[in-house]
């Protein structure tokens, strides 16, 4: 898993709060809300700070990002691009009345499908249909003079039999032939596997990722063909315009691997040849001193039933230094907290390095990442690239707080509903965000690599609870060291009290609120949210007698309160103790065990009144954003500067790239 989506479900209790940046009370973070969506906005922390010569860099990567929009749009489903002209044609020139009930369908439809790149859900991936008639649809359609298309295209927009699904799920038919993506077209997946199949070279230890800027289809005599995505193929106008971009970006790079990364990036888009793209990554991956960076290509192959082809994506960013310390902080210090955990000196790492990672604030999201976008990336995706050359892995800041920001504004909340009462709520929202991010911080960089395992152990000796075990074992070594007094004395936590808001809020979530994710009847299984409900059940149990976490019931609705958080830290060292005792001695009875008695099973009465409060709150599962505009600032015929702009309409932004960048 490459990227890290935020799963908004759980915003709003884990994540609610200033606290890493007070939020400005008059910058609105939410936008606009329709169906199950919602479009926020962001900030870019740092912007002023960049030379002028490093925002110019960043505004041609930017261009460069938002250039490559119709790739994605024609990727999704070739009827995609055709569809968007037509509904940007009726939004901009329609001059019936749009004051009615079918007329704000339409504009529904049409926010959700610039949402969605096309007409298939983002995440769900089915083809979703306008609530307007299809009659009144096609009057918009003829009374703008594209009455030519109605019958293609309003056949593709509203037959439920046709294109059902972007990537196909099926289970018995043929997921090539079934799938709406523009990958493959007049083609079995027998054919697309034995063509594969042919030209693989399977014993080379260093190969291109076959196919990944193709479309894959069959000539005039029956051949199966690869279309290359490049400059004189498929995408060949929009390529242009991308290299233009990134040759005026590398003139005004920050340093030379940059420089070259760009130039190899250009020549892999004019050859289209896979092997200057492994070029490009390895290059990109040694540029870890500059403060501006990008993702511009082909990458994830999430979209493509077969996992071949790269979808288009776009990214700029800049580095936070500040936050970007903690890391380096935290595995600098590895040593000390690896000396200083609670578990038996015979499971300890003699000598232990943390990772470091660098956290980042947003500029430009394009292509796959935009309008909902990741707040974690790991790239290249290449594994032998990764082994040998290494990985950049990257937390984008500004995007996570502006989904905390944009919850605040929302008028309800999980937070609001699941805790106690105003003082935990009010604890919360002060420390919360930070206290999280800190406890992510240590899971990451310290958490995963602490430990040992005793000789002869084998690390696969857990077998299927390895992954939720490993989760608990982070997430404990996480909670015991945010409430140590050494946080404070490095100076990554504010005080001695703020890692209460988190405990309150591991207990809450992992006892409780996590559930909203789970269909009702069903047992928990995914692995982190095991491991949630493995502490927080723990916990509850084994701290019961001391009514450590007391369960309280108000009005019919239950909620779980931390009483002593002393106590509750000295369980989280007990379970941590004995979650890695039984990863170094590889005891697997008593690993199952664990997950078993205290991970899988939900109370059917709580989890349906969980489900009913959750239901209530109605709030949007998933979250996409608007970007601002860099926009250079002319004096004397000379750029002086370039100034970021913050819009808020969605709907303008997205009528505006459709003429700026409009390249297919
Ligand atoms: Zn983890």
């Amino acid at each position: 898993m490459k990227t890290i989506f935020k799963v908004m479900m759980m915003t709003g209790v884990l994540a609610i709060t200033a606290g890493c940046g007070q939020k400005k009370s008059d910058f609105k973070y939410l936008l606009d809300e329709f169906a199950d969506l919602k479009v926020m906005r962001y900030t870019i922390p740092g912007w002023e700070e960049l030379t002028l010569q490093q925002k110019e860099y960043a505004y041609h990567l930017a261009e460069a990002a938002k250039w490559g929009r119709d790739i994605h749009w024609d990727q999704n489903c070739k009827w995609n691009l055709p569809i968007r002209h037509v509904v940007e044609n009726i939004i901009e020139n329609y001059d019936g009345n749009r004051d009615c009930a079918e007329f704000e369908q339409f504009i529904v439809y049409a926010k959700r499908l610039f949402f969605a790149n096309g007409i298939h859900h983002h995440y769900a991936e089915d083809k979703f249909f306008p609530e307007c008639s299809q009659a009144y649809f096609k009057s918009l359609m003829e009374a703008v003079g594209d009455g030519d298309k109605c019958a293609e295209l309003l056949d593709v927009i509203y037959n439920p039999n046709t294109l059902q699904q972007r990537r196909s799920t099926s289970t018995d038919g043929d997921i090539v032939v079934l799938s709406a993506g523009n990958f493959y077209e007049g083609v079995t997946r027998a054919e697309v596997e034995k063509y594969y199949e042919s030209i693989e070279d399977k014993t080379d230890e260093t190969p291109i990722a076959y196919g990944l800027n193709t479309k894959v289809t069959k000539d005039a005599s029956g051949n199966i063909v690869e279309i290359p995505w490049k400059i004189d193929g498929m995408y060949g106008p929009a390529i242009a315009k991308i290299c233009e971009e990134l040759k005026l970006a590398a003139a005004c790079a920050e340093n030379d691997i940059q420089k070259r990364a760009l130039g190899l990036l250009v020549k892999y888009y004019e050859t289209g040849d896979l092997k200057i793209w492994d070029e490009f990554n390895i290059e990109w991956v040694k540029d870890t001193i500059g403060t501006v960076d990008f993702i511009n290509g082909f990458i994830e192959d999430y979209n493509d039933p077969l996992g071949r082809k790269g979808a288009w994506e776009g990214y700029v960013n800049i580095k936070d230094h500040k936050a970007s310390e903690r890391s380096v902080i935290l595995s600098a210090n590895a040593q000390w907290f690896e000396d200083n955990s609670p578990v038996d000196p015979r499971f300890k790492k003699k000598e232990c390095k943390g990772i470091s990672a660098k956290v980042i604030n947003a500029v430009c999201l394009a292509g796959d990442s935009y309008p909902s976008t990741p707040i974690g990336i790991n790239l290249p995706n290449a594994d032998w690239i990764r082994k040998m050359y290494g990985s950049k892995s990257v937390t984008i800041a500004n995007i996570t707080h502006a989904y905390d920001y944009a919850a605040q504004e929302s008028p309800t909340s999980t937070l609001d509903e699941f805790a106690w009462d105003d003082a935990e709520k009010a604890f919360y929202r002060e420390w919360g965000s930070w206290a999280d991010e800190i406890h992510t911080d240590l899971h990451e960089c310290l958490g995963h690599g602490s430990g040992q395992l005793l000789p002869g152990v084998a690390s696969t000796a857990m077998g299927e609870y390895a992954s939720a075990l490993e989760e608990a074992r982070a997430d404990l070594f996480g909670l015991y060291f945010t409430a140590d007094p050494k946080m404070v004395e490095l100076g990554i936590m504010p005080n001695k009290d703020a890692y209460k808001a988190e405990y309150a809020n591991y207990i809450r979530n992992g006892l409780m609120v996590q559930f909203t994710r789970v269909e009702l009847g069903r047992p928990n299984t995914e692995a982190h949210m095991q491991n949630r409900k493995l502490i927080a059940e723990w916990c509850y149990e084994k701290g019961a007698k001391d009514n450590v976490i007391e369960k309280k019931v108000r009005d019919g609705k239950t909620y779980f309160v931390v009483n002593d958080y002393e106590k509750l830290r000295a369980l989280f060292a007990e379970l941590l103790a004995e979650i890695q005792r039984i990863k170094s001695e590889g005891d697997y009875e008593a690993g199952k065990n664990l997950i078993e008695t205290y991970a899988v099973n939900i109370d059917p009465a709580l989890h349906k009144e969980v489900k009913e409060r959750y239901e209530a709150l109605h709030l949007k599962p998933y979250g996409g954003f608007i970007n601002p505009d860099i926009v250079p600032v002319e004096k004397d015929g000379k750029i002086i500067d370039y100034q970021v702009i913050y819009n808020d309409d969605y709907l303008k932004q997205q009528l505006d790239y459709g003429k700026k960048y409009c390249a297919l």
